[in-house]
């Protein structure tokens, strides 16, 4: 079995290569599980099993579980461990080469959930490989490092609200369930981490009438959250708008372009690309 070039970096041990950092205890690992709710009707994707502190708990609860393991040892060990058990498997790969979607597709009639204690240098990544398959997926719970969690999960107007808040909370009921301070790992990461949840079913928000221009307005906002929104429309993006027609947007979309994309909140940038959608037909 061979391990992804991509991850390995010369000096550095597996563990921390691999964000390798256990749960220790069963409390916390107990709360985790907790927090997926029902799972007898559930197919089950763990991130990152490890030696298996919540694996062993969603093998007992769901309907059937897959686990994506990147280090060879600790695949080779779990599947052992749970041979005998023809509702789990282990599988030894890279979670950001996975198919989410497409699993997730394939789980019917089964609920297919995600969960993980997933390491730092892939959390990113993974955020937006579930934001891509939400149609797919019911309900996420993931521990992150507790700044991405509160990040994830941020109201409009904090400095913690970016692009990554938006996405989820357009496309997902956001949120933080709990604090694990970094004492309850083994061994201990210099940070603490938190546990979120992502509600695919139930998003809250109004949908954009294009959604490649919302998820392209938001992304070009935050590449330079501290300029007024009206001078990041004006130029640098393929709005190039001029500014009769910004206080035009302005009105119609009823956001104040004067403020900053991160003063802005999921609606408005709903209601803004709403505009620029029909603007850019006309031109
Ligand atoms: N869930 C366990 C382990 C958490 S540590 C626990 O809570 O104790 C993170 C785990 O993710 C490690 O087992 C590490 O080997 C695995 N991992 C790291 N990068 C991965 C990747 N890209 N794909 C799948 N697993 C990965």
């Amino acid at each position: 079995m061979k391990e992804r070039g991509t991850i390995q970096g010369r000096g550095r041990s597996r563990t921390q290569r691999l964000g390798q950092h256990f749960l220790a205890g069963r409390g916390i690992a107990g709360r985790i599980v907790d927090s997926l709710g029902e799972l007898a009707g559930c197919h089950v994707l763990e991130i990152g099993p490890g030696r298996g502190a919540l694996t062993g708990l969603l093998a007992e609860r769901a309907a059937r579980l897959s686990a994506l393991e990147l280090d060879s040892r600790l695949a080779a060990a779990a599947a052992a461990g749970f041979e005998s058990n023809e509702r789990v498997e282990i599988v030894h790969i890279d979670a950001l080469h996975f198919d989410i979607a497409a699993w997730a597709r394939s789980v019917a009639p089964l609920l297919p959930v995600v969960v993980g204690n997933i390491p730092y240098s892939i959390t990113n990544d993974l955020l937006h490989k579930l934001i891509a398959a939400h149609r797919e997926l019911g309900a996420v719970v993931l521990m992150l490092q507790q700044e991405v969690a509160r990040k994830v999960t941020a109201p409009a107007g904090g400095k913690p609200y970016g692009m990554i808040s938006v996405l989820c909370a357009y496309h997902a009921r956001a949120e933080y369930l709990f604090t694990v301070g970094r004492g309850n790992f083994v061994p201990p990461p210099k940070v603490d981490s938190a546990v979120i949840r992502l509600d695919f079913n139930s998003p809250p928000r109004s949908k954009a009438a294009d959604y490649t221009v919302f998820d392209y307005l938001v992304r070009c906002l935050f590449d330079q959250r501290r300029k007024q929104v009206q001078k990041v429309l004006r130029k640098g993006s393929r709005f190039s708008i001029d500014a009769d027609d910004i206080d035009r947007i302005a009105r119609r979309s009823g956001v104040r372009l004067t403020r900053r994309p991160e003063e802005l909140a999921v609606d408005d940038f709903v209601r803004l690309a709403d505009v620029l959608a029909t603007w850019e037909s006309k031109a």
